[in-house]
């Protein structure tokens, strides 16, 4: 495959960080941004600006245009049904507790079975142990393998007929384990469960079709895809989304206000209390734009080749423990022998090679791994082999700073 070459599409990244060129293997916390991307948010602001959904005047009707078309571009981009079942949201984590909130407020009763996995974000684990407690729902994980995998026994183990809801995340932002969603989905249906997706790590960096998955709801966040903070997506199936209520009542969302009580609007504003995130819908649009010209099946071998490169590199290392499966999307947890993974950051850092050091909001994952935190390099369409051999250096060098590791 001829690798990509897009580097030149990302300001940020022309940039010499402590003396070096930047070399940003941090897009698993947050992607970095391409021009076509900060351009959109400028001219929107430049000449478009305006509240939407009650402006009469041409600007107002220019932003709502603007909104909802971005909303049309995310419906088409994970091929949902219908437009009203994209609920912009700050990001993941807003996302998954308006289904947390939502959700088991009419669905979860004491007894019922809500199953997770040990790897998932603080972001897919706190909403749901507040629901536990909430509702007197009993919280169960699917095992996982010894390489960090689901196994199929493992997963129809746990998931029975006691469950309401499984949520799981489609890829793990420590493991990069790849979670057989189908699969999950299709017992989980069988015996009765509705299906919530942690799509962070997924969206990015390969083609997520919502349908074809058949998840019940599924959350994913715009600045891990070249698209700017602050703006997020929650799909839910409307057979789910239009039998519950609001999580945030306010301006925007309503129908008909009386003085002590009120009507909603319909999908999807009745979950959009509040003037919404306009900018940032637009900047998603031109980040999904910009990530459908180059082809999501592009990216997702183009990682995949700096990943496997990656691996190579490190194996050769003596005194590197490498967490996760073989098969993985692209990023690589780490830990150098007897260095505390923060120094290995900062050391990489010092040759301005940005990598990321720490439990990864993952605690529970890291006690199953048996470490406090780890080092994780991960990788996207602008990163390059230099910029994995820059990296494999710089591993090299903190063997100066302490000792002989290697
Ligand atoms: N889930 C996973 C797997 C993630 O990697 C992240 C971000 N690190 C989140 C959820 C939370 O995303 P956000 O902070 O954008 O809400």
């Amino acid at each position: 495959m001829t690798p990509l070459d897009v580097k030149q599409d990302f300001p940020i990244l022309t940039q010499t960080v402590n003396n070096h060129p930047l070399v940003y293997l941090d897009s698993a916390a947050t992607a970095q941004k391409p021009q076509m991307v900060i351009d959109a948010i400028e001219t929107y602001y430049k000449y478009d600006n305006a509240n939407v959904h009650r402006g009469v005047h041409t600007l107002g009707q220019r932003a709502t245009d603007a909104y909802e078309g971005a909303r049309e571009t995310v419906q088409q981009f994970i091929n949902a049904p219908h437009s009203k079942e994209i609920i912009f949201t700050r990001g993941t984590t807003q996302a998954i507790n308006i289904v947390a909130r939502s959700y088991s407020e009419k669905f979860i009763q004491p007894g019922d079975e809500i199953v997770l996995t040990p790897m998932e974000h603080h972001s897919n684990l706190l909403p749901w142990q507040q629901v536990a407690k909430r509702t007197g729902a009993l919280l169960k994980f699917i095992p996982l393998e010894k390489d960090g995998t689901l196994s199929e026994t493992a997963v129809k183990q746990t998931i029975t007929d006691k469950t309401k809801l499984v949520a799981i995340t489609h890829v793990s932002n420590v493991l990069g384990t790849i979670n057989p969603i189908k699969e999950i989905t299709t017992y989980a249906h069988e015996m009765g469960a509705v299906v919530l997706v942690d799509g962070a790590q997924a969206v990015p960096h390969m083609k997520v079709d919502v349908q074809a998955l058949d998840c019940d709801f599924y959350a994913f966040s715009g600045h891990k895809m070249c698209g700017p903070t602050g703006i997020g997506v929650l799909y839910g199936k409307k057979q789910w989304l239009n039998q519950m209520d609001p999580v945030e009542y306010g301006g925007e969302m309503i129908d008909f206000v009386e003085l002590t009580d009120a009507t909603w609007k319909e999908l999807p504003w009745k979950f959009e209390g509040g003037t919404p995130i306009i900018a940032g819908a637009v900047g998603l649009q031109a980040a999904i734009k910009y990530l459908e010209n180059i082809g999501l099946d592009k990216i997702t071998a183009h990682e995949k080749m700096l990943t496997d490169y990656a691996m190579e590199q490190l194996k050769q290392l003596d005194g590197v423990d490498i967490y996760g499966p073989t098969e993985r999307c692209g990023l690589i947890t780490f830990n150098l022998k007897d260095v505390h993974p923060h120094d290995t950051a900062t050391v990489l850092d010092s040759y301005g090679v940005a990598v990321r050091a720490g439990h990864h909001c993952c605690q529970p994952l890291m006690k199953w791994l048996n470490v406090t935190a780890t080092a994780r390099a991960s990788f996207y369409l602008y990163n390059t082999i230099e910029d994995v051999d820059r990296f494999i250096d710089g591993l090299k060098q903190a063997k100066e700073f302490f000792g002989d590791v290697f």
